[in-house]
């Protein structure tokens, strides 16, 4: 038949010589290559006790951001659940009462908001799409669980707590933080 990638190998059924049935070659030269292994540089590491430096730029477990002043930035819009590829954010949108002007920024906020970090692909649409500078990916590793629900992740998980704010500065390229200067565009309204 012919090979489509020509790596076939043919076996052969050949007689063993006396040397080869004596199997030290054989052991001996995998034992070479043991003790190669054994002083050449590692490439595993030992996690959790050893963790590797991420890139800047690593997407991870999400934010919900607040303001300055400690208020929601999220005002329940949609458009990051509209650019997500994996359909996997959802939210209830409510009317701010008054008096929760220090909760919520906007008139406008999110009474739920929940994204199932089993379909995430984690690409960063949501964070592109936001116009209120609300969610971000983060360098923070989502952990395993065993239950498929606990992946469905709350705004007790997302939203940042006033105690622990999460800097996202640094994982800002310096053009991106340029175009987010710029008030005419309608994206930093
Ligand atoms: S990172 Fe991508 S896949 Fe994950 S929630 Fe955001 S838009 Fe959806
Ligand atoms: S996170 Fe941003 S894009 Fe998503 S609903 Fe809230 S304000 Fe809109």
């Amino acid at each position: 038949m012919q090979s489509l990638t020509n790596r076939k190998k043919v076996v052969g059924k050949k007689e063993m010589t006396w040397v080869e049935k004596l199997y030290l070659p054989a052991i001996f030269g995998g034992m070479r290559i043991t003790l190669k292994h054994m002083f050449s540089k590692k490439t595993t590491i030992s996690y959790p006790e050893q963790k590797r430096e991420f890139s800047q730029i690593y997407r991870g477990m999400h934010v919900l951001k607040r303001d300055e002043k400690g208020a929601e930035r999220c005002t329940a819009c949609g458009l990051c659940a509209v650019a997500c590829p994996a359909e996997a954010i959802t939210m209830v949108a409510a009317e701010r009462k008054k008096g929760e002007e220090n909760l919520y920024r906007e008139e406008k906020y999110a009474a739920v908001y929940e994204i199932n970090m089993l379909r995430c692909i984690f690409c960063g649409d949501c964070e592109d799409a936001c116009p209120k500078e609300s969610i971000f990916l983060t360098d923070r590793i989502v952990p395993s669980d065993f239950e498929r629900n606990e992946f469905v992740y709350g705004k007790d998980k997302l939203v940042e707590t006033l105690e622990n704010p999460i800097d996202i500065s640094k994982r800002q390229t310096a053009e991106v933080l340029e175009f987010k200067k710029n008030k005419k565009l309608t994206h930093n309204r």
